[in-house]
């Protein structure tokens, strides 16, 4: 029955993160032991604080349509969020509420992708930038990063792939999959860029803000290039942060043409976020946040852990994340074993019990991404079976 889908949804796949944790979670269901490392969902308890707010939220009978766009409360204290967390000055009429970062992202691009146009996104990049671009009809165009350069690109290379057509540069710090953390003064070079090239618009995907393990403070394109503001569109949210993800609130600030063209979108397509989880969205961002210490510090362990081991595994290395908590392991030494498919090699973890995603789902090649959201024990055991898959 495919003669029935669109062109459109013919043009992408299924994510590839949620189907390989969807995989993992049918072995286990079949009494399979599968450590699961895929999916970028911290492990922690969502903060009790939280908790409270979303039941007395239900206590209260909040439970209708709030505001297309999320509520006023809501908006407030993301404009709260914008301001204290990441230096972005911005007011609750630029704000919008979305069904996790990702919706955020996808109808920025709806809203002004046409065919044929290009987005420039950096290489290896998170799964579903490149599957949103192609379902509005546009083109992806990747700007190769390396280990070498700590995944990091340089403004000249970014220029030289601007045409006429480039409407979108992705721009993702930390990042998914590689952890790569762009500094103020890079960004700022991106910026004297962008300044002669007004057709481009550049999302600034901030959702790992608060998970860096570097000494430098976050620096965001919007903080750094205020001139640049009726371009860029900054997306955060409570997921990753306050360990949320189930509760699916995303946030994004930008110019009002665009925030007023998402919530056009969103009007006709989900509506509103869950009431609920936006009264426990106002609550983490306006509660206490001294919890995220104590995670950043568990996960920057973690990460050293992670690192020690996969350098120590023969045919396996890896660069050091600076945030986020994902490692991209590359096994090139190791790829004529499975004829050069990282699919393959996945598949062969996932039959000695643990789940990762294929380097190549993100735009990379020849390795895996493991997501360090289990503890150390665990951790432990899961890079005791990766080495002994590959021995
Ligand atoms: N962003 C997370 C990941 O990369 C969650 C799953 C998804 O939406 O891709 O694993």
């Amino acid at each position: 029955m495919s003669q029935h889908l669109s062109q459109a949804l013919q043009r992408i796949e299924a994510s590839p993160t949620t189907a390989m944790t969807d995989r993992a979670s049918r072995l286990r269901e079949q009494g399979r032991d599968i450590i699961s490392l895929s999916v970028g969902e911290p492990d922690f308890d969502t903060p009790p604080h939280v908790i409270k707010a979303a039941k007395d939220a239900l206590d209260a009978g909040d439970t209708r349509y709030t505001p297309v766009t999320g509520t006023a409360r809501l908006k407030e204290a993301a404009a709260l969020h914008f301001n204290r967390d990441l230096g972005i000055e911005t007011n609750p009429s630029q704000v919008i509420v979305t069904a996790g970062g990702k919706q955020a992202i996808f109808e920025a691009l709806a809203a002004t992708i046409s065919a044929g146009d290009e987005a420039i996104v950096p290489s290896p990049w998170w799964v579903s930038y490149l599957q949103m671009v192609r379902f509005c009809g546009g083109t992806v165009v990747p700007l190769r990063t390396a280990p070498a350069n700590g995944y990091r690109f340089q403004p000249s290379e970014l220029e030289a792939l601007i045409t006429p057509r480039t409407n979108w540069l992705l721009l993702n710090s930390p990042g998914n999959p590689t952890g790569a953390v762009y500094p103020a003064e890079m960004l700022r070079g991106i910026g004297e860029v962008l300044r002669r090239h007004p057709q481009v618009l550049v999302m600034s995907d901030d959702i790992y803000a608060p998970l860096r393990y570097c000494d430098a403070p976050h620096a965001t394109l919007a903080v750094e290039c205020p001139d640049l503001a009726e371009r860029i569109i900054t997306v955060s949210g409570v997921s990753k942060s306050h360990a949320m993800t189930g509760f699916r609130i995303g946030v994004a600030t930008g110019p009002e043409w665009l925030i007023s063209a998402m919530g056009r979108l969103q009007s006709n397509s989900s509506g509103n976020p869950a009431s609920i989880s936006q009264a426990a969205a106002v609550a983490a961002f306006e509660g206490p946040q001294d919890f995220l210490g104590p995670w950043r510090e568990a996960f920057r362990r973690r990460r050293d852990i992670v690192v020690k081991r996969i350098n120590g595994i023969e045919g396996l290395s890896t660069t050091v994340p600076d945030g986020a908590f994902y490692c991209l392991v590359d096994a090139a030494p190791l790829m004529d074993r499975f004829g050069g498919d990282d699919g393959k090699l996945a598949l062969h973890l996932l039959d000695h019990g643990v789940a990762t995603v294929a380097a190549s789902a993100f735009g990379g090649r020849d390795g895996f991404r493991i997501s360090f959201t289990a503890d150390e024990a665990v951790l432990a055991e899961a890079l005791d079976r990766i080495e002994k898959a590959l021995k």
